[in-house]
């Protein structure tokens, strides 16, 4: 690789820490706008969530710019706010460290896969947005805001139309309509264990993925969440309400993006 690429890798791994950054300041400010009891105290919700600084967890106070920068900046304050000393979240260093390891290792992969690899790099910017923070809102509530399917339904077509071109469009579109019209009638059969947004979810997830990764997504996500909760088992009971449901759209959402980086 060369130092131009070393240098594009690297500033694709920052945009990534970037993004989910943002991602998560965005989805805990829509959660307080729209999920939790604050919600009825938030009257102006969208200029809520997207004005404003970040601010410290424990005093509230705006971050300066300079900890802000992703990765870096958590080491620059060496963990701790620079006003009232508490500890910042280690998960906030981590998110954005995978972020960036993935951005990067997406860069590289997609300059061998694809001839406007930028162009599929930045669709891949809005893909991670989208899955963290359906990830978020899932494993917290256990639903799929429609929006974010939507969104990535329309980011999918937006690709297939004008990046990908594939030669056989109904190769393509045929196993998403098959994963729902099979989930269309598992969820008939069994109302109570398939939610509706994973019905809508996982073919929408497929048709962004292409063929043939489309077959194995949903295997890939069962297999993950097995996974998951053996090893979560062994550490912890969970709550009741938690044995009957799952937040399948957590473990979708890291399958495709496992799957997006295998050729
Ligand atoms: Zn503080």
């Amino acid at each position: 690789m060369d130092v131009i690429n070393g240098l594009l890798s690297f500033y694709y791994g920052f945009i990534f820490a970037s993004v989910i950054s943002f991602a998560r300041l965005f989805t805990n400010r829509c959660q307080l706008a729209f999920y939790e009891k604050s919600r009825k105290k938030i009257i102006h919700k969208w200029k809520f969530i997207l004005s404003g600084r970040s601010r410290c967890d424990h005093c509230s106070e705006i971050i300066p710019v300079l900890y802000l920068v992703p990765v870096f900046g958590y080491l620059f304050a060496l963990g701790k706010c620079t006003n009232c000393h508490n500890k910042i979240s280690l998960i906030y260093f981590l998110e954005e460290s995978m972020a960036f390891v993935y951005g990067s290792a997406y860069f590289i992969f997609a300059r061998f896969q694809y001839l406007h690899y930028h162009i599929s790099v930045w669709f891949m910017i809005l893909y991670f947005f989208l899955c963290y923070f359906i990830s978020r809102m899932d494993y917290r509530y256990f639903l799929i805001p429609t929006g974010a399917i939507v969104s990535i339904l329309f980011l999918a077509v937006l690709e297939l139309v004008f990046v990908i071109k594939p030669d056989h469009l109904l190769l393509i579109s045929v196993i998403p309509l098959t994963w729902f019209c099979f989930l269309y009638l598992l969820g008939y059969a069994f109302p109570e264990k398939l939610g509706m947004a994973d019905i809508h979810f996982i073919p929408v997830l497929c048709l962004a993925i292409h063929f043939p990764h489309s077959l194995y997504l949903p295997a890939v996500a069962s297999f993950i969440a097995i996974i998951y909760f053996f090893l979560r088992y062994r550490h912890e009971k969970w709550k009741d309400s938690r044995h009957n449901k799952i937040p399948f759209g957590v473990f979708l959402s890291l399958a495709f993006l496992l799957l997006k980086i295998i050729p």
